[in-house]
Protein backbone atom coordinates (compact mmCIF):
# COMPACT_ATOMS: atom_id res chain seq x y z
CA UNK A 1 0.00 0.00 0.00
CA UNK A 2 1.31 3.87 -0.93
CA UNK A 3 -0.55 6.36 1.27
CA UNK A 4 0.54 10.01 0.06
CA UNK A 5 -1.52 12.96 2.85
CA UNK A 6 -2.99 16.28 1.70
CA UNK A 7 -3.00 18.96 4.48
CA UNK A 8 -6.27 20.06 3.47
CA UNK A 9 -8.48 23.15 4.54
CA UNK A 10 -8.96 26.12 7.11
CA UNK A 11 -7.46 23.39 9.76
CA UNK A 12 -4.98 21.68 7.31
CA UNK A 13 -6.76 18.78 8.04
CA UNK A 14 -4.85 15.17 6.34
CA UNK A 15 -6.45 13.91 3.61
CA UNK A 16 -5.08 10.52 3.20
CA UNK A 17 -4.48 8.30 -0.53
CA UNK A 18 -3.84 4.70 0.32
CA UNK A 19 -3.28 3.38 -3.21
CA UNK A 20 -3.64 -0.48 -3.92
CA UNK A 21 -2.61 -1.59 -7.90
CA UNK A 22 -5.36 0.56 -9.35
CA UNK A 23 -7.96 0.85 -6.77
CA UNK A 24 -7.55 3.64 -4.32
CA UNK A 25 -9.55 4.73 -0.42
CA UNK A 26 -9.44 8.79 0.87
CA UNK A 27 -9.35 9.07 4.37
CA UNK A 28 -11.07 12.59 5.66
CA UNK A 29 -10.96 15.43 2.77
CA UNK A 30 -11.12 18.55 4.77
CA UNK A 31 -10.22 21.08 1.65
CA UNK A 32 -11.03 21.62 -2.14
CA UNK A 33 -9.68 17.91 -3.13
CA UNK A 34 -8.17 19.10 -6.66
CA UNK A 35 -4.60 17.41 -5.35
CA UNK A 36 -6.36 14.34 -4.53
CA UNK A 37 -8.01 14.05 -7.78
CA UNK A 38 -5.03 15.07 -9.92
CA UNK A 39 -2.98 12.18 -8.18
CA UNK A 40 -5.79 9.37 -8.61
CA UNK A 41 -5.58 10.56 -12.77
CA UNK A 42 -1.79 10.91 -12.65
CA UNK A 43 -1.66 7.30 -11.43
CA UNK A 44 -5.06 6.09 -13.49
CA UNK A 45 -6.85 5.20 -9.92
CA UNK A 46 -10.07 4.42 -9.35
CA UNK A 47 -11.22 6.02 -5.67
CA UNK A 48 -13.37 2.90 -4.31
CA UNK A 49 -14.36 4.81 -0.86
CA UNK A 50 -14.27 8.05 1.27
CA UNK A 51 -13.66 7.07 4.56
CA UNK A 52 -14.66 9.21 7.05
CA UNK A 53 -12.83 9.29 10.37
CA UNK A 54 -15.72 11.22 11.99
CA UNK A 55 -18.27 14.02 11.42
CA UNK A 56 -16.26 17.28 12.07
CA UNK A 57 -16.43 19.90 9.64
CA UNK A 58 -13.07 20.25 9.05
CA UNK A 59 -12.81 17.34 7.95
CA UNK A 60 -15.25 17.30 5.71
CA UNK A 61 -15.38 20.42 3.03
CA UNK A 62 -14.06 18.61 0.04
CA UNK A 63 -16.19 15.26 0.51
CA UNK A 64 -18.79 16.43 -1.71
CA UNK A 65 -16.89 17.51 -4.61
CA UNK A 66 -14.45 14.25 -4.16
CA UNK A 67 -17.56 12.46 -3.91
CA UNK A 68 -19.66 13.87 -7.24
CA UNK A 69 -16.06 13.51 -9.51
CA UNK A 70 -15.24 10.12 -8.89
CA UNK A 71 -19.21 8.85 -7.65
CA UNK A 72 -17.15 6.56 -5.09
CA UNK A 73 -18.88 5.80 -1.45
CA UNK A 74 -19.12 8.12 1.38
CA UNK A 75 -18.52 5.60 5.15
CA UNK A 76 -19.14 6.83 8.30
CA UNK A 77 -19.99 6.04 11.58
CA UNK A 78 -23.70 5.91 12.46
CA UNK A 79 -23.87 7.79 15.90
CA UNK A 80 -22.15 10.73 14.27
CA UNK A 81 -25.43 11.16 12.46
CA UNK A 82 -26.34 13.71 14.96
CA UNK A 83 -23.45 15.78 14.10
CA UNK A 84 -24.53 16.94 10.70
CA UNK A 85 -27.87 18.77 12.27
CA UNK A 86 -24.98 20.72 14.21
CA UNK A 87 -22.45 23.41 13.28
CA UNK A 88 -20.07 21.29 14.24
CA UNK A 89 -21.02 18.98 11.96
CA UNK A 90 -22.15 20.96 8.87
CA UNK A 91 -19.82 23.60 9.27
CA UNK A 92 -20.31 27.44 10.84
CA UNK A 93 -18.58 27.17 14.09
CA UNK A 94 -15.90 29.51 14.57
CA UNK A 95 -16.39 31.63 11.30
CA UNK A 96 -15.79 28.22 9.37
CA UNK A 97 -17.29 27.96 6.22
CA UNK A 98 -20.96 25.55 5.58
CA UNK A 99 -19.92 22.09 4.49
CA UNK A 100 -21.54 21.04 1.18
CA UNK A 101 -24.35 17.93 1.55
CA UNK A 102 -23.17 15.10 0.55
CA UNK A 103 -24.98 11.19 0.99
CA UNK A 104 -23.54 8.63 3.19
CA UNK A 105 -23.45 5.23 4.69
CA UNK A 106 -22.77 3.86 8.01
CA UNK A 107 -20.02 1.55 8.22
CA UNK A 108 -20.02 -0.56 11.04
CA UNK A 109 -17.00 -1.97 13.39
CA UNK A 110 -15.73 -5.11 11.81
CA UNK A 111 -13.71 -6.86 8.98
CA UNK A 112 -14.04 -5.29 5.56
CA UNK A 113 -12.57 -5.20 2.61
CA UNK A 114 -11.41 -1.57 0.71
CA UNK A 115 -9.60 -0.69 -2.35
CA UNK A 116 -9.40 -4.68 -2.18
CA UNK A 117 -7.12 -4.34 1.06
CA UNK A 118 -8.41 -5.95 3.81
CA UNK A 119 -9.34 -3.24 6.92
CA UNK A 120 -10.65 -3.66 10.53
CA UNK A 121 -13.06 -0.82 11.22
CA UNK A 122 -12.40 0.15 14.49
CA UNK A 123 -15.13 2.02 16.95
CA UNK A 124 -12.97 4.34 18.66
CA UNK A 125 -15.23 6.83 20.38
CA UNK A 126 -14.37 9.45 22.47
CA UNK A 127 -13.97 12.37 20.42
CA UNK A 128 -17.13 12.20 18.78
CA UNK A 129 -19.61 9.39 19.51
CA UNK A 130 -19.01 7.48 16.25
CA UNK A 131 -15.31 7.84 15.77
CA UNK A 132 -14.14 5.06 13.87
CA UNK A 133 -10.46 4.27 12.51
CA UNK A 134 -9.56 2.07 9.97
CA UNK A 135 -6.60 -0.39 10.17
CA UNK A 136 -4.92 -2.27 7.42
CA UNK A 137 -3.45 -5.27 8.93
CA UNK A 138 -1.38 -6.05 5.71
CA UNK A 139 0.00 -3.32 5.67
CA UNK A 140 0.44 -2.24 9.38
CA UNK A 141 -1.99 0.65 9.06
CA UNK A 142 -4.41 2.44 10.82
CA UNK A 143 -6.13 5.81 10.13
CA UNK A 144 -7.32 7.15 13.34
CA UNK A 145 -8.15 10.98 13.35
CA UNK A 146 -8.83 13.01 15.83
CA UNK A 147 -8.07 10.37 18.45
CA UNK A 148 -4.92 10.37 19.13
CA UNK A 149 -1.80 12.32 17.87
CA UNK A 150 1.82 12.08 18.02
CA UNK A 151 2.45 12.87 21.61
CA UNK A 152 -1.35 14.25 22.39
CA UNK A 153 -4.76 13.07 21.86
CA UNK A 154 -7.82 14.54 20.52
CA UNK A 155 -9.84 17.33 22.28
CA UNK A 156 -13.01 15.78 23.99
CA UNK A 157 -15.04 19.13 24.99
CA UNK A 158 -16.76 18.74 22.05
CA UNK A 159 -20.35 17.98 21.71
CA UNK A 160 -20.40 13.68 22.13
CA UNK A 161 -16.60 13.66 23.17
CA UNK A 162 -15.69 12.04 26.36
CA UNK A 163 -12.24 11.74 27.81
CA UNK A 164 -11.82 8.32 29.81
CA UNK A 165 -14.20 6.63 26.85
CA UNK A 166 -11.10 8.27 24.29
CA UNK A 167 -8.77 6.64 26.56
CA UNK A 168 -10.09 3.76 26.96
CA UNK A 169 -10.65 3.52 23.27
CA UNK A 170 -6.94 4.32 22.72
CA UNK A 171 -6.05 1.89 25.36
CA UNK A 172 -8.54 -0.76 24.01
CA UNK A 173 -8.13 -1.03 20.03
CA UNK A 174 -5.09 1.10 19.34
CA UNK A 175 -2.82 0.37 21.75
CA UNK A 176 -3.80 -3.87 21.00
CA UNK A 177 -2.60 -3.68 17.60
CA UNK A 178 1.54 -4.46 16.84
CA UNK A 179 3.67 -2.00 18.26
CA UNK A 180 5.61 -1.40 14.88
CA UNK A 181 1.66 -0.08 13.02
CA UNK A 182 1.88 3.01 11.45
CA UNK A 183 -0.62 5.22 13.03
CA UNK A 184 -2.07 8.44 10.55
CA UNK A 185 -3.90 11.27 12.09
CA UNK A 186 -6.47 13.80 11.06
CA UNK A 187 -3.77 15.94 12.09
CA UNK A 188 0.27 16.51 12.58
CA UNK A 189 2.41 13.21 11.51
CA UNK A 190 2.33 10.01 11.76
CA UNK A 191 3.30 8.03 15.14
CA UNK A 192 3.67 4.66 15.61
CA UNK A 193 1.75 2.60 18.15
CA UNK A 194 4.47 1.94 19.88
CA UNK A 195 6.55 5.19 19.93
CA UNK A 196 3.22 6.40 21.75
CA UNK A 197 2.49 4.02 24.18
CA UNK A 198 6.38 4.55 25.09
CA UNK A 199 6.04 8.62 25.02
CA UNK A 200 2.51 10.17 24.90
CA UNK A 201 2.49 11.53 28.32
CA UNK A 202 -1.60 10.82 28.40
CA UNK A 203 -0.83 6.83 28.67
CA UNK A 204 2.26 6.85 31.47
CA UNK A 205 0.93 3.81 32.08
CA UNK A 206 1.80 2.17 28.91
CA UNK A 207 5.64 3.36 29.18
CA UNK A 208 7.74 0.81 30.45
ZN1 LIG B 1 -12.69 16.47 15.00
Amino acid sequence: MDIVSFPLGPLETNCYLAMSGASAVAVDVGGDPAPVLARLKAGGLTLEAICLTHLHCDHLYGVAALARETGCRVLAGAEDARLMETELGRGGLMGLPLVDAFAWEPVAPGETTLAGMPCRVLATPGHSPGSRSFYFPEAGVVFVGDLLFYRSIGRTDFAGGDYDVLLGAVASEIFSLPDKTLVYPGHGPATTVGDEKRHNPFFSEFAR
